[in-house]
């Protein structure tokens, strides 16, 4: 697969160059340059986007054009780096530019193709779980809402830390534009409600609600038993009409889970929560705890724990500062090019599938089904027969089945694992450097209450993982 990276490069001749004194922090004792432009669909019509501006020491941070898809950068002399970025579906593009102070430079119209129409195949990019200024996040909910839009989601969840003050704003992102679907009608972005309870014993997502509970604040010092309290708002949550999830179950210290013994109360659980892949660290013990947790699962006798994945961003601008970087073992290896790209909105998010109109009913049914994967990039579509992710497909005597397997992903994909039961039974390397990858995948050996997941590796830090696809007799 082929990294779409088109490089304008623009000479700018300086004239009279002088010296001027510029630090990271942007301290100067002159004006900056102003940078101005606008952004392009390939069509012509102007849609809202980020920008990724790198420094020349190779320190990032990610601003956005404004709601008219307009941009003005105020830089100080120097060579920068700009990427136009609009989430997973589009193409990325970069221009390299040095520029002086005092100086105005008008860049000509960054257009991005959308490489890959998800809406069109009923799939929808969306964030789980975020944070504003109404808890610690460090941004006010509309530049929230923007980095969503921005970030090429067609839905996104406010989730503040036990507060729903953000959410009456929040909400009014609903009259704002995703995208297109293929007749050209305008996808409104669908902005929903949640809110993080947070606990000395955990932290639980209310989905769909923005249920805050005086009761979060648990004192087993008090008299407060962890257990019985958690359980009873996890029930007031799912009553409410809210899906109940737990966050970041292997966090470290009181952000984790340990009630394990009421895992049966919950409708979802985050295995991926922002900073690592799923394969790695803290999210890598959620993975294998939930294969765990579905190697339990029977269809139609108990319930399904589906997964997803959430930001938990707290800041939309994503910096990314080379001095901190250690590159010296593999784990910061990776946690540098983690960083560099990019945490912040959609990092990972939640792909729905939905079979009809784009509501925040069949959002919430499709998470609670497990109608989905997670992803920082590749879009997977898998069906077995006429079943998808957390769906069921009936063997009917046969003991093989064969997975219609379609990967689409802008940067490079390396690897498809096939798990059965929570084990990889197939690895299939990619040599073709096309961004979409399509095959028919058989596998042997099937039984009853198998289930299948897939997981896409790509360069770098590229992951998805998809929900099962159950097997039955
Ligand atoms: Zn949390």
């Amino acid at each position: 697969m082929k990294k779409i990276l088109i490089v304008f490069l623009l000479l700018i001749t300086l004239t009279g160059c002088q010296e001027v004194t510029t630090t990271l922090s942007g301290v100067s004792d002159s004006y900056p340059a102003t940078i101005r432009g606008r952004v392009m669909t390939d069509s012509g019509d102007m849609i809202t986007a980020g920008i990724i501006i790198t420094y020349e020491n190779g320190d990032m941070e990610r601003v956005n054009t404004n709601m008219l898809s307009g941009y003005t950068l105020k830089l100080y002399t120097g060579s920068y780096t700009l990427t136009f970025e609009r989430g997973y579906e589009y193409q990325t593009k970069t221009i390299s530019i040095d520029v002086e102070n005092y100086k105005t430079y008008v860049i000509d119209d960054v257009r991005l193709t959308q490489l890959y129409d998800g809406p069109s195949k009923g799939m929808y990019l969306g964030d789980l779980h975020q944070h504003t200024l109404n808890s610690d996040g460090k941004q006010e909910v509309d530049e929230v809402l923007m980095s969503n839009i921005n970030r090429g989601l067609y839905f996104g969840y406010l989730s503040d830390h036990n507060s729903a003050a953000g959410l009456p704003e929040w909400v009014q992102g609903n009259r704002f534009v995703a995208g297109y679907d293929v007749f050209g009608n305008a996808i409104n972005f669908l902005a929903l409600r949640a809110v993080e309870i947070t606990t000395d014993y955990g932290h639980f997502q209310s989905i769909g609600v923005g249920n805050v509970f005086e009761q979060a604040d648990i004192n087993s010092l008090k008299g407060d038993d962890p257990v019985t309290e958690i359980t009873d708002m996890v029930r007031e949550t799912i009553r409410s009409g809210a899906l109940a999830q737990i966050n970041h179950p292997f966090a470290v210290s009181v952000l984790g889970f340990n009630y394990w013994e009421i895992i049966d109360e919950f409708d979802t659980i985050e295995i991926w929560n922002g900073l690592y892949q799923t394969n790695r660290n803290e999210n890598l013990e959620a993975k294998l705890k939930w294969f765990d947790i579905i190697n339990g699962y029977i269809v139609g006798e108990n319930k399904f724990l589906p997964a997803t994945g959430g930001s938990d961003n707290h800041n939309i601008e994503g910096t990314y500062n080379s001095a901190y970087k250690d590159t010296s073992t593999a784990e910061g290896l990776y946690k540098d090019q983690y960083l560099r790209r990019g945490v912040y909105t959609g990092m990972p998010a939640t792909c729905v599938l939905i079979d009809g109109a784009f509501t925040e009913e069949n959002i919430m049914n499709a998470l609670k089904n497990g109608n989905s994967f997670i992803t920082n990039g590749p879009m997977i579509e898998a069906k077995i027969g006429s079943s998808s992710y957390g769906e069921t497909y009936h063997l009917v005597g046969a003991s093989s089945i064969v997975i219609d397997l379609d990967v689409f992903s802008r940067d490079q994909i390396e690897t498809i694992n096939i798990y059965k039961n929570g084990v990889i039974v197939k690895t299939i390397s990619i040599e073709d450097d096309s961004m979409y990858y399509s095959n028919q995948v058989q596998i042997e050996g099937l039984s009853d209450n198998d289930w299948i997941v897939i997981e896409v590796l790509g360069v770098e830090t590229l992951y998805a993982i998809t929900n099962p696809i159950f097997i039955k007799n």
